[in-house]
């Protein structure tokens, strides 16, 4: 057959060769922070130098009063579990689509996750969530995949009503907000990672935000043990007494990863605006080409764009499925079009249908049963999504558009596909 399509011989529309993108920016000024803190001092036990500096600056950017850093943002989401005193037993309602992360600390505490579909966003469903609620539920927890907000006014109007707490994992959404109001400052306890593309990045860490003095407590108890317990933790608080020991586990974050992220923080914004015109850029162009849905904000909701997120209509285009799509786009020279591997449904992983095996001390989870079809939206979103990096700087822009070129031409001649 004769076709412009590479996949079929036809020449690729990018020949420019890969990777076309990589996170985080590291510049000479990256560096420089970097081996003048390697000169300072590479163990810090107590909340200072590039410690107190970094969780000062992440507690006002948030706009929350308690910033705790964290070796990863897993530590992060356990230590916040922690804190929140979800106990063995306890059912806490997390996303069928998110990270597996967000929901395996649970299982080390003993609680157990209860799945909640999402709706065609991505994001958790709140009527799905309102459905799961019994008297045992402790917590709602939420996502905001790919750096596109969840709707956490609803949640946390819902976790009020019900005297949950709402617990964020803002892991994809560093900077996101919601009619001006950061995630990660909606519920009473949010986690994030800074584990190397994440939109915050120190190589590996994490953090959790809290404007509960008891919260913050219990993270550094969970997490900090000795120094920062014994100066954080007032004599007056009845926890004071195990500071030397806090629970016995430490999760502290390299300084070297802190200064790192201290600096990227600096240029967060900056980052952010640049990324909000690409993508602004490549869903104008997108929206109105058959066989592709974009994301829709409401207007005072900014993404992160941990990535951008684009729903496959296969009915648009002949029902085309979505793998031989795909692989039409890679042969086209868009090696950065990604369909989410380790990023799924949970009810489509092993440890989730059947944590018991893994928890043999756990009789609970023998109660717990999950298994693939249960989620539709979850399952169908996953299904569907291809993911598009977003740039941000100017001159990055030709890429996006070479990318927009390649993805309308295999919409084009996707006839030529069948068979
Ligand atoms: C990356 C990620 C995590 C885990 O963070 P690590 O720093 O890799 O431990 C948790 N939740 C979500 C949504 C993530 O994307």
């Amino acid at each position: 057959m004769n076709s412009p399509l590479a996949l079929l011989g036809g020449d690729a529309a990018i020949r420019q060769p890969g990777p076309h993108f990589s996170w985080p920016p590291i510049t000479d000024r990256s560096q420089k922070v970097v081996a003048e803190q390697l000169a300072e001092s590479i163990s810090i036990y107590d909340r200072s130098g590039v410690i107190a500096e970094l969780e000062d600056a992440l507690a006002n950017y948030f706009g929350v009063k308690h910033a705790v850093l964290m070796s990863s943002g897993t530590a992060a989401l356990h230590a916040a579990y922690a804190a929140c005193v979800i106990e063995p037993g306890d059912e806490v309602i997390v996303p069928a689509y998110t990270f597996f992360a967000t929901a395996t600390p649970l299982l080390h505490l003993g609680a157990i996750p209860v799945l909640a579909d999402c709706d065609e966003t991505g994001n958790i469903s709140v009527t799905e969530v309102a459905a799961k609620i019994t008297p045992n539920t402790a917590a709602i927890v939420a996502t905001h995949m790919w750096g596109i907000p969840a709707n956490v006014p609803a949640l946390r109007a819902l976790a009020q009503e019900h005297h949950l707490a709402l617990i964020e994992d803002g892991s994809h959404a560093h900077g996101a907000s919601l009619d001006g109001q950061k995630v990660g400052s909606f519920g009473k306890a949010a986690a994030f990672s800074m584990n190397g593309p994440k939109p915050l990045s120190a190589g590996e860490g994490g953090f959790v935000l809290t404007n509960d003095d008891e919260v913050f407590y219990r993270t550094l108890m969970f997490a900090h043990y000795n120094k920062r317990c014994r100066s954080e933790i007032p004599p007056t608080s009845a926890l004071h007494r195990f500071a030397v020991t806090g629970t016995g586990l430490k999760f502290r974050i390299h300084p070297l990863a802190a200064s790192f992220a201290l600096d990227q923080l600096a240029h967060l914004d900056e980052y952010l605006a640049g990324r909000a015109e690409i993508a602004k850029l490549m869903c104008d162009e997108l929206k109105e080409v058959a066989g592709i849905s974009v994301p829709q904000l409401p207007s005072k909701h900014q993404a992160a764009w941990y990535g951008l997120p684009l729903t496959y209509v296969p009915d648009e285009l002949g029902g085309l499925p979505v793998e031989r799509f795909h692989q039409a786009l890679l042969a086209e020279g868009l090696k950065e079009v990604d369909q989410p591997g380790s990023t799924r449904p949970l009810n489509q992983l092993p440890l989730i249908q059947d944590p018991a095996a893994l928890f043999p001390f756990q009789p609970e989870f023998e109660r717990v049963q999950y298994w693939p079809g249960q989620f539709p939206v979850a399952e169908t979103v996953h299904h569907h999504t291809l993911k598009l990096p977003v740039w941000h700087r100017e001159e990055d822009v030709p890429l996006a558009r070479a990318y927009v070129s390649g993805i309308k031409k295999v919409v084009e001649h996707h006839h030529d596909l069948k068979g």
